[in-house]
């Protein structure tokens, strides 16, 4: 059974941040902020598309995370839902909201989100990103992954956004060598946010577990381990890390934008989680977010 199918029956219930050469070079170098302060990143764990139309203790969550964050000069999203074959980066001016889920209550599919996109930026990574050729997109648009976040964080739409795609045909190395090339945004005053899910199996997908799986915890804590420890290499090849990683991670597509987090971590930048212990009772896990800076 495929995922969209899986989502339709959900609803019926109810390393310090390297410069490549080609970036050192490049403009964005002569218009960094001289104060050299980053901005933090953030990985959202975005469970379930209602959360968007909720206030809850996730949505509580990810605020927590933006204590303090200035505004931003935008929002640029990697989101699980947008995967396409090579790497794109949305270039609207403004985003039309995807609505790329199934069967749930007719108010989640009136969200309207307006806020501008950010093109210019957008052909700037183009340009300066040399790991990848990154086609410039006028088709996507804000996904579900990205919306339901951001109604959230910036309720007012008034920081331009868009996405960067996830190329469904690189293994997690890749993405996580693409991840360090966007390390200059962070200094641009760009807020990169990873939106996916650490424990994602919709075979498991049900309502109202009493508890947790116990593979979904032992996945959960160890994640929580080797980040605090910055073992990313073994978070890039977490399928070595047991059964429990097998079935937490069933397809990857939402693990590989903590990549792209993990990736921007500079050595000296701790790492402040929220939701982990909030239990997502859909998923029989938790909702772990974080924010990197
Ligand atoms: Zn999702």
């Amino acid at each position: 059974m495929n995922r969209k199918k899986f989502l339709t029956l959900s609803a019926l219930g109810g390393t310090g941040i390297l410069l490549s050469n080609s970036i050192m070079n490049s403009k964005f170098l002569q218009t960094l902020p001289e104060d050299g302060n980053l901005m933090p990143v953030l990985f959202m764990g975005h469970g379930s598309p209602m959360n968007a139309i909720e206030n809850n203790e996730f949505t509580e969550g990810w605020k927590s995370l933006m204590k303090d964050i200035p505004t931003p000069k935008a929002v640029l999203v990697v989101s699980a839902h947008w995967e396409t074959t090579g790497t794109k980066i949305l270039a609207v001016d403004k985003p039309k909201l995807i609505y790329d889920m199934y069967g749930f209550r007719q108010e989640l599919y009136e969200v309207k989100y307006p806020a501008d996109g950010a093109p210019d930026l957008a052909k700037e990574i183009k340009e300066n990103v040399s790991f990848t050729e990154i086609g410039l997109d006028h088709e996507w648009g804000l996904d579900h992954g990205a919306w339901s976040i951001l109604v959230h964080m910036y309720p007012d739409a008034s920081v331009p956004c868009f996405q960067l795609s996830l190329n469904q045909t690189r293994d997690m190395k890749w993405h996580y060598d693409l991840a360090k090339e966007l390390a200059f945004l962070r200094k641009r005053g760009v807020l990169i946010v990873s939106s996916g899910n650490i424990v994602h199996n919709l075979r498991y997908m049900r309502y109202m577990y009493e508890k947790p799986f116990d593979w979904a915890v032992e996945f959960d804590t160890k994640t929580e381990e080797l980040m605090n420890s910055g073992d990313h290499t073994s978070l890039i090849n977490y399928k070595s890390l047991g059964t429990s990683a097998e079935i937490a991670v069933n397809s990857a597509e939402h693990y590989i934008p903590l990549l792209y987090s993990l990736a921007l971590q500079q050595k000296n930048e701790t790492i402040t989680y929220a939701n982990h212990n909030s239990k997502d009772t859909l998923i029989g896990s938790f909702m772990r977010s974080l924010r990197i800076g």
